[in-house]
C-alpha cells in the first residue's frame, strides 16, 4: 500500500535504537521503493553536529545493519540526500525553532520519540507549543510505556494535552512480526481454524519468549523492571490478545483493539501458586571464564528482580473457559526462541491400539528465529508395518514460502513506521489497552513485593527454573522444548 510523502522527525536520532533499528530500517524501506521522492528525515537529538556529520553517522548505521546488496552507492546516495539534522534540546528551548522552520504544509508529519520515557512530556509540549505539529501530525512513542497503572495514567494524560489519540502510535514491536500479523489472517481468513478456537476443542495454549542473551550492559535499566515489566505486561500480552480475542467486525484500528481491551479485561488476577520467578545463577563457561550471575550482572547482590517469569493465566470468558495460558519468558535461557503453541485436546474417541502414542495437534507460531508456522497432525507411519502412527509436522516457513529467493521479509520496524505514515493504528496499543495491561500486572507484582518473594535460581543456557515445570506438570501438561 502506497505511502504519502513525509518529513519524519527522529528525537534521539543518534541513539542507539535510531542507529540499529529505525535508520537501517528506512534505508531497507527506501531501497525497496516504497519511501516516495520528496520525503525527508531529520534526526534530532542533543548532540552537536551538522547536516554532513549526521549523514555520515547514518551511512555507518547502514553499513552495519544492511545486508551489503541493498547497499547500492546510488541508493544510498539518494537515501542520504534526504537526510538531515536538528540539534535540539528536549528539555530546553535551543534547536526548536529551526525545527518548526523545516517542517512543510503539504507533506505528512511524524514524529519519533526515540528518547526515554521521561523526555515524552517535553517533546509533545514543545512541538505544540512552537505550531511544529499539526492536527494530522503523529508521534509514535517507544517503550517502556509507565511502569505502572499510575505512570502510564499519567504518561497518557500528558501526551492527550497536545495529541489526540488518533495522533500516538504507542509502538510494541512485537505486533510488527510478520507471523503476529499472520496470527490475524489465519485466524480470520480461513474457515479450518476459527471452529475449534476454543475452549471445546483448546487444550491449552504456551506463549514463549526465550533469550539466550543476558542483561549484559543494560543492567541498571533491567533491574529497574524485570521480567514483568519488561516483557509480560506489553509483548506477551499482545501476543495473548491477538490469540484470544474474538473476531473484529473489520479489520480496523479500533475494530481490533476493542477486542484487544475486552481479552485484557477479562483476565483473572493470578495467584502466587501460578507464578515462578527465576534468577540466573552464573556457572564456569565452555572458554574456562566465570560465567556472570544475574545479580553480578546488575551490580547488585540483592537484587530481587526477575530475569525469568513463568505464569499461568486463565480469561473469564465463554470461549476461553478452563483453557490455561502459560507464558514464559527469561534471559539466558537454552536457545533465543519465540513462539506460540496452541494445542488441542484428544480426539472424543480412538479407533486405534491403545499402545498407539498419540499426541497432541499442536499449532505452533514461530516468530524468531525463522518466521513461521506448523502444525503437527498425525499420520500413519509408512511402510508395511501396519497401522502405526506417528506425528509429522506441516511447516511452513514464511521466509520460504514467501521470500524472494529466501528471507527478505521486513523488519517489524519498518512495517510499523509505514503504518504510521499511512496512518493506519491498528497494530498500535491504544492508551487505554495499555492502562488495562497495567491494571492486570500491578497486584501480581504488588503481592510478590509484599511477601518478599525471593526469585528461584536456574543455570544459565538451561529451560528456567524447575519450579517453573511443576506449573505445568501439576495440571498434567509439560512444556514444550525451548530450541
Ligand atoms: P540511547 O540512550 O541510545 O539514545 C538516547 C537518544 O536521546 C540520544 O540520541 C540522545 O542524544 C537523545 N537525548 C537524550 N537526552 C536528550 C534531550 N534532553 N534532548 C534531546 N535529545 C536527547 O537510547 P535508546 O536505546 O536509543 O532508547 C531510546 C528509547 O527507545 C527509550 O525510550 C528506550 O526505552 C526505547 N527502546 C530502546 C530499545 C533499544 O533496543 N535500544 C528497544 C526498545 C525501546
Amino acid at each position: 500500500i502506497p505511502v504519502e510523502p513525509f518529513d519524519l522527525v527522529v528525537f534521539g536520532g543518534t541513539g542507539d535504537l535510531a542507529t540499529r533499528k529505525i535508520l537501517p530500517g528506512l534505508y531497507r524501506r527506501f531501497w525497496a521503493g516504497q519511501i516516495p521522492e520528496g520525503s525527508r528525515i531529520i534526526g534530532a537529538a542533543r548532540s552537536e553536529m551538522d547536516d554532513a556529520a549526521y549523514r555520515a553517522m547514518v551511512h555507518e548505521a547502514i553499513a552495519e545493519f544492511v545486508a551489503p546488496d541493498k547497499c547500492d552507492k546510488a541508493t544510498l546516495t539518494a537515501f542520504l540526500d534526504s537526510v538531515s539534522y536538528v540539534p535540539i534540546d528536549a528539555r530546553g528551548t535551543g534547536g526548536w525553532q529551526q525545527l518548526a522552520g523545516l517542517m512543510r504544509d503539504d507533506v505528512v508529519r511524524a514524529f519519533y520519540f526515540s528518547v526515554a520515557p521521561g523526555l515524552f512530556g517535553d517533546l509533545a509540549q514543545r512541538l505544540h507549543s512552537h505550531a511544529i505539529a499539526d492536527p494530522d501530525s503523529r508521534i509514535v512513542v517507544e517503550k517502556p510505556f509507565g511502569r505502572d497503572l499510575d505512570s502510564a495514567r499519567k504518561l497518557n494524560a500528558t501526551l492527550a494535552e497536545h495529541f489526540d489519540e488518533t495522533q500516538i502510535y504507542r509502538i510494541d514491536h512485537y505486533l510488527g512480526k510478520e507471523t503476529v500479523q499472520n496470527l490475524m489472517a489465519v485466524r480470520f481468513a480461513n474457515i479450518l481454524f476459527e471452529p475449534l478456537w476454543n475452549a471445546q476443542y483448546v487444550d491449552h495454549v504456551q506463549i514463549t519468549v526465550a533469550e539466550t542473551v543476558g542483561v549484559g550492559g543494560r543492567g541498571s535499566y533491567y533491574d529497574k523492571s524485570g521480567a514483568m515489566r519488561d516483557m509480560v505486561q506489553n509483548h506477551m500480552m499482545q501476543l495473548l490478545c491477538l490469540i484470544a480475542m474474538e473476531p473484529p467486525y473489520r479489520f480496523e484500528p479500533d475494530a481490533v483493539r476493542d477486542e484487544k481491551l475486552k481479552v485484557i479485561r477479562a483476565l483473572e488476577p493470578v495467584g502466587h501458586d501460578d507464578i515462578v520467578r527465576g534468577q540466573y545463577r552464573g556457572g564456569p563457561r565452555k572458554s574456562g571464564d566465570d560465567e556472570l550471575s544475574y545479580t553480578e550482572d546488575v551490580e547488585d547482590p540483592h537484587s530481587l528482580t526477575e530475569s525469568y517469569i513463568a505464569l499461568k493465566a486463565s480469561i473469564a470468558n465463554w470461549r476461553w473457559q478452563g483453557v490455561p495460558f502459560y507464558l514464559r519468558t527469561g534471559k539466558k535461557l537454552r536457545a533465543r526462541t519465540s513462539e506460540i503453541a496452541v494445542v488441542f485436546k484428544e480426539p472424543p474417541h480412538s479407533i486405534f491400539d491403545e499402545d498407539e502414542a498419540w499426541r497432541e495437534n499442536v499449532l505452533a507460531i514461530r516468530l524468531q528465529p525463522n518466521e513461521g508456522m506448523n502444525l503437527s497432525v498425525m499420520i500413519k507411519e509408512p511402510g508395511p508395518g501396519g497401522m502405526r502412527l506417528t506425528d509429522v509436522p506441516l511447516d511452513m516457513s514464511f521466509a520460504e514460502a514467501l521470500g524472494e529467493d529466501g528471507a527478505d521479509i521486513p523488519d517489524a520496524y519498518e512495517r510499523l513506521i509505514m503504518d504510521v505514515i499511512r496512518g493506519n493504528q491498528t497494530l498500535f496499543m491504544r492508551g487505554d489497552e495499555v492502562e488495562a495491561a497495567w491494571a492486570w500486572t500491578d497486584p501480581i507484582i504488588a503481592a510478590w513485593e509484599e511477601r518478599g518473594d525471593r526469585p528461584k535460581g536456574y543455570d544459565p543456557y538451561s529451560s528456567g527454573p524447575e519450579d517453573a515445570l511443576m506449573l505445568l506438570h501439576r495440571d498434567g501438561r509439560r512444556w514444550r522444548e525451548i530450541r
